[in-house]
């Protein structure tokens, strides 16, 4: 079934801050937007409960109160957003022709120009624990989060560059950075390594994995680690719990269709927000895997739109 038959202006696929900061300025452009939501409507902020980092917000602000007034703000200037999520996308081979966007619900979208702005999910180790006290203690965001640990022992799980460079940037807020490694090395770069092992606050415990979180009210107080050699179990004073273990871009099913470096990321032309298709822009985590943060993905966001407008005029639209 196709709801539209019209051929739309731009179709947004995501809504984090990236898409709805994509629809503000494409609405107020004129450009009649038609955000696409995803399953997960407001995107990652809406599983978080403090923003403190967003500018304009200085008491702070719930990431699901934050995404209610972007939509809010979307929806103001026309933006039409549907809760659905795309399935496929056939993109058209020139200017001329136009992208078809197909959703899980059945519908189809004929359109000039499509931002993708569908995020990038962290990677979880898939326990209960993590459940339990996610949003107590569990993160996966020490840019996010490490300051509420300020002068406090945490835990980051991992071993690669990300575990790494969150492990540092936390040794320079908490206590005592204990890093819990999988493995008898470090995968990160040599770099990262010598970084880590030079930073006096940060415990390095090879061969250890976390088997648990304690504590009351869904706030960790403490963290059971195994030694995995041994079988002997520690228990560690930590308030925190940092999962480091890399991030999946949602850009599934974009594979073989769209240029995205060897982890999944889109890869768009230098400071721009174009793909290798023409009218097809990417805002937000989805095609940066070094920031990774709400303001970033919103800037990214407004450009895409900026870029989805000029393009729509180059074509005569
Ligand atoms: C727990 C947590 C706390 C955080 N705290 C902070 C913080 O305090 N400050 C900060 O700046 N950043 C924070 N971040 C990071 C921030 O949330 C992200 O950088 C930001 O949300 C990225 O925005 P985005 O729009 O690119 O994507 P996302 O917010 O990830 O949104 C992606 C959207 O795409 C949709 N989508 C995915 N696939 C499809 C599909 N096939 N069809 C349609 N839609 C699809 C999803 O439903 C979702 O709406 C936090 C992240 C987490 C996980």
């Amino acid at each position: 079934m196709s709801e539209n038959i019209n051929i739309l202006q731009t179709v947004i696929i995501g809504s984090g801050p990236a898409g709805f900061t994509a629809a503000i300025y494409a609405a107020r452009a004129e450009m009649n937007p038609v955000l696409i939501s995803g399953m997960e409507l407001g995107g990652q902020l809406t599983t978080t409960t403090e923003v403190e980092n967003f500018p304009g917000y200085p008491e702070g602000i719930t990431g699901p109160e934050m995404m209610i007034q972007l939509q809010n703000q979307a929806e103001k200037f026309g933006t039409k957003v549907i809760v659905d999520k795309v399935t496929e996308v056939v993109f058209g081979s020139n200017s001329k022709e136009f992208h078809t966007i197909k959703t899980s619900s059945g519908n189809e979208y004929q359109t000039h120009t499509i931002i993708i702005s569908t995020g990038a999910s962290a990677k979880y180790l898939g326990k209960e624990f993590e459940d339990t006290y996610r949003g107590g203690g569990v993160s996966a965001c020490a840019t996010c989060d490490g300051f509420f640990y300020r002068g406090r022992n945490v835990v980051v799980v991992g071993g690669g560059d990300t575990a790494a460079e969150e492990a540092t940037y936390l040794a320079k807020i908490c206590k005592t950075v204990y890093m819990v490694v999988r493995k008898d090395y470090l995968k990160a770069s040599k770099i990262m390594q010598e970084r880590v092992e030079a930073t006096s606050n940060i415990v390095l415990m090879y061969n250890h994995e976390v088997t648990n979180l304690k504590g009351e009210n869904n706030l960790v107080s403490q963290a059971v680690v195994i030694d995995n050699l041994t079988q002997e179990e520690k228990i560690l004073d930590v308030d925190g719990l940092f999962i480091a273990i890399g991030h999946s871009p949602n850009t599934d099913i974009f594979k073989g269709k769209l240029d995205m470096d060897e982890t999944g990321y889109l890869t768009v032309k230098p400071f721009t927000t174009e793909t290798n298709i023409a009218g097809v822009f990417a805002a937000g985590d989805v095609a940066d895997k070094r920031y990774r943060q709400a303001i970033t993905a919103a800037g990214s966001g407004c450009m895409a739109a900026l870029d989805a407008e000029k393009y729509l005029t180059s074509i005569g639209h």
